[in-house]
C-alpha cells in the first residue's frame, strides 16, 4: 500500500519573525548607500571639530547637537531626499516597499531602479508636479 503518511508538521509559525520583503535587498543597498552618500556630503562641508573631544559628560549632548546641526546643513532637495530614502527603508521592513504612497499601486520597477526612494507612481508623481495655477 502506498498510503504513506505525510509527517509535515507545520513550523511553528505562532513566533513572529520580521522577514524583509522579498526581491528588495538591491533597492536597499542602494538606499543605504544613498544614506551614506548624504550623510559624508554634509560632514565633508564641515571641519571636525576636535578640541571638543575631552568633554566627558557633555558627549551625548554633543551627539545630539550634532545631529540637529546636521539637518540644518542639509539643503531643502537633500533633506527630502535624505527623508524619502529613510522612508523607503522603513517600507523594506514592513513590506510596503514599492507602493505608490497615494493610489496605493506598485510603482514599476524600471523607476524603482532609476530612483529607489521614490514615493510615488509616475502617474501620481506627474500630478504631484505639476504646477498648480
Ligand atoms: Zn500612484
Amino acid at each position: 500500500m502506498a498510503t504513506k503518511k505525510k509527517a509535515v508538521k507545520a513550523k511553528a509559525t505562532t513566533k513572529v519573525k520580521i522577514v524583509k520583503q522579498a526581491g528588495t535587498q538591491a533597492y536597499e543597498k542602494a538606499l543605504l548607500k544613498m544614506r551614506a552618500d548624504i550623510y559624508r556630503l554634509v560632514q565633508g562641508n564641515k571641519s571636525p571639530d576636535l578640541s571638543a573631544t575631552d568633554v566627558g559628560d557633555e558627549a551625548d549632548q554633543a551627539t545630539q547637537s550634532t545631529e540637529r546641526e546636521l539637518m540644518f546643513e542639509l539643503s531643502d532637495n537633500e533633506r527630502n531626499t535624505l527623508d524619502a530614502v529613510e522612508a523607503a527603508l522603513r517600507k523594506i521592513d514592513t513590506g510596503a516597499f514599492g507602493q505608490c504612497e497615494t493610489c496605493h499601486k506598485k510603482i514599476a520597477a524600471l523607476r524603482l531602479k532609476a530612483i529607489p526612494h521614490a514615493r510615488h507612481c509616475i502617474d501620481c508623481q506627474a500630478k504631484l508636479d505639476r504646477p498648480r495655477r
